[in-house]
């Protein structure tokens, strides 16, 4: 297990761009803002990167020269070193983007160029404060509100009681939500990229889970989505 990181350091990105000047640009205004910046011109050098200085989130562009943004996010993904890696994925265009979202790439955020310095920082933020690596954040969602700390999960006040493998998947639900996560992305994000386990197992725990949250009413909030998978939505509960 890596160790936490230690208060006094700066957040690392990584950011992944063969365009120069936009790389740059980034470069400039993370610092700025009090980031510690890496770059990288091509995933090549960014896999290097990633293994030596161990940054807390990578910026990947989608276009790439030797491989996509995409297919480097699904590699980061599959690879259990990158755990704790958050992830916010560049695109150029909205078509690229849309790709993105419906293809469980793995990364956390997605942000369409061109986007100001500001909206990149808020956004980098916000991914790290779900992630969790900002520290133990206390999730709260409608109703719930989950503890990592006391790992101790309330609905509506009253203390719920869950299984491990419950509580990891509310976790991640809960730190991610309004978005739909399919069966395989849920094993590789709430299982580990290196488990083989059945699909049907997601929809046994999510059963569960479910069944534990049934009295407060914030069973609800986990919905299905018939042939994708899972979203944690407490918003359109009723839906
Ligand atoms: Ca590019």
């Amino acid at each position: 297990m890596i160790q936490s990181k230690q208060t006094m350091a700066a957040t690392k990105v990584l950011i992944v761009e063969d365009e120069t000047p936009i790389r740059e640009m980034i470069a400039f205004h993370l610092a700025r803002a009090g980031f510690e910046t890496l770059e990288a011109a091509d995933c090549r050098r960014a896999r290097e990167l990633l293994a030596d200085e161990r940054p807390d989130l990578a910026l990947v562009d989608w276009m790439l020269p030797d491989m996509s943004g995409l297919e480097l996010t699904r590699m980061l993904r599959r690879d259990q070193e990158n755990e704790n890696l958050a992830i916010i994925m560049l695109t150029a265009r909205a078509d690229e983007h849309d790709k993105v979202t419906g293809l469980d790439s793995g990364a956390d955020d997605y942000l369409t160029k061109p986007f100001s310095p500001r909206e990149l920082v808020a956004r980098i933020q916000a991914v790290l404060r779900r992630s969790g690596t900002g520290g133990e954040t206390v999730l709260k969602s409608g109703t719930l509100e989950l503890d990592p700390a006391g790992h101790r999960v309330l609905a509506g006040g009253a203390e719920v009681r869950l299984g491990p493998t419950e509580y990891r998947l509310l976790h991640f639900l809960m730190a991610h939500p309004e978005r739909v996560y399919s069966r395989t992305l849920l094993l590789d994000r709430v299982w580990g990229a290196n488990v083989y386990i059945e699909e049907r197992t997601v929809d046994v725990h999510v059963r569960r889970l479910r069944k534990a949250l049934e009295r407060s009413g914030a069973d609800r909030y986990i919905q299905t989505v018939r042939g994708a998978g899972y979203r944690f939505s407490p918003r359109n509960a009723d839906a």
